[in-house]
């Protein structure tokens, strides 16, 4: 057995982590913004919730799903996706209930899990920040929620992001339109992938969904979902085009897009961006208004989205943006001696019991290494404690830039460290 990280998964180390944070911390706000609160489910659900919510025939289920039988023979799987997990919930914890508010937004974020060829942006346990909204068909909705992922990415720094737009319709045009794409795609069936001649049979929309180049090639002439909506479909589209138009919210029709998972109807979008050369999608969602009576609850409309993580940090770092992540200590104590071990202990924690982020040194190392610490950790402020500031009573507190110095006695060190901390910074 090889003792290293499963393939397709990545340790977070100290570094990234509080970039982790500062993005979480971002999608926090933005999303408390729009009324959005954080939901947790579980990260393993029974097979069911996903296999016939996301469908059969996706790529997810059919190949990706990290699925096994628990010791109580359970089918289970590891989640792939936010989105059935947080329906599923929705309806057993009976939020449809008419004392809660509507719509209900909530949001997500943590680890999915599929069975997938690591590459740049594709891991096997990944990470998303979802958002779903329970109760509304207005299509503000879809604009509102498409406008949220538009100003996060904005205001964190992101450029050259696109917005892809495209409708599915309701089922009724769904419907017409699977009707055509297979009249279309049937003489073009030995071209095909051997998986898309497949999906041929089983969900023709999802050819347009292939990645294989000859699926590529077979679709480019393919007939348009927009020829084949229904007043109420090209009502609700026309809506969320005028809206977007009216905030400003660039964005461009791809009628080729249908997205990985079944349960989407109406407006569908992608917020794609380029990264050496190729495109990556970023942020992927759209309406689901069938969704939640699948799991068994009134008829409801949903809207929502996910974002990879993984894939947003790429981006970033990719295209320069410096996250202004927290980072240095107000205070590092140089101990000087055995003997001051424990008073420098005591001293550490008034201090942050005061509030301020401190450390010290614990290995008893020479004063010039202690110091060289202070300055790789980026003290605002080193004060050395030795034998003699213990029976004086004082000790000198340095500013680590200007190097300007005040001597103060521990009584006010650990009394008022604020004054001092102020007066020096
Ligand atoms: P793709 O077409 O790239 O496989 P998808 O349609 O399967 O994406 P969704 O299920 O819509 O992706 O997931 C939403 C977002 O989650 C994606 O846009 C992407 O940013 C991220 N994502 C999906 N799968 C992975 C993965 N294996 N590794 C990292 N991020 C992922
Ligand atoms: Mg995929």
């Amino acid at each position: 057995m090889k003792l290293q990280k499963p393939k397709g998964t990545q340790d977070i180390l100290p570094k990234e982590s509080a970039k982790w944070q500062y993005v979480e911390a971002f999608a926090r706000k933005t999303f408390g913004k729009y009324n959005y609160q954080e939901i947790r489910t579980p990260i393993f659900e029974h097979y069911e919730v996903i296999s016939r919510s996301v469908g059969d025939t996706t790529d997810i289920v059919s190949k990706e799903m990290y699925d096994f039988y628990d010791k109580g023979d359970r089918h289970i799987t590891l989640r792939p996706e936010g989105t059935a997990p947080v329906v599923r919930s929705y309806v057993e914890n009976k939020l449809f209930a008419p004392e809660v508010q509507k719509p209900v937004k909530l949001y997500y974020m943590g680890s999915m899990f599929r069975y997938e060829r690591p590459q740049a942006g594709r891991l096997r346990e990944f990470h998303q920040i979802g958002v779903e909204c329970f109760g509304s068909s207005n299509p503000a909705t879809d604009v509102e929620t498409i406008a949220m992922a538009a100003q996060f990415f904005k205001e964190i720094g992101i450029q050259n992001i696109t917005l892809h737009l495209n409708t599915l319709g309701n089922s009724a045009s769904r419907a017409a339109y699977r009707k055509a794409l297979i009249d279309y795609l049937t003489p073009l069936k030995e071209t095909l992938s051997k998986d898309s001649q497949r999906r041929l049979e089983e969900n023709p929309l999802r050819v347009l969904d292939s990645k294989e180049k000859e699926d590529k090639a077979a679709v480019e002439n393919a007939p348009s979902i927009l020829d084949y909506l229904d007043e109420e479909s090209q009502a609700h589209f026309d809506s969320v085009r005028a809206m977007l138009d009216s905030l400003g919210i660039a964005y461009v029709i791809d009628t080729n897009m249908v997205r990985g998972l079944d349960y989407y109807n109406h407006t569908i979008f992608e917020f794609i961006t380029e990264v050496s050369g190729s495109e990556l999608t970023i942020c992927a969602g759209g309406r689901y208004d069938g969704l939640v009576e699948y799991f068994d609850g009134p008829a409801t409309p949903g809207f929502g989205f996910g974002m990879g993580m993984e894939r947003l940090l790429l981006v970033l770092d990719k295209q320069g943006v410096e996250l202004p992540v927290a980072q240095g200590l107000d205070v590092y104590i140089a101990v000087l001696g055995q003997e001051v071990n424990g008073k420098a202990l005591e001293i550490t924690q008034a201090l942050r019991n005061q509030g301020f982020k401190v450390e010290r040194d614990y290995l008893g190392r020479k004063l010039k290494a202690q110091f060289k610490s202070a300055d790789q950790l980026n003290a605002k402020t080193v004060i050395a404690l030795g034998d003699s500031e213990v029976e004086q009573g004082q000790v000198t507190v340095k500013n680590n830039q200007t190097r300007e110095e005040i001597t103060v006695s521990l009584a006010e060190l650990t009394g008022n460290f604020k004054e001092i901390f102020e007066k020096i910074n």
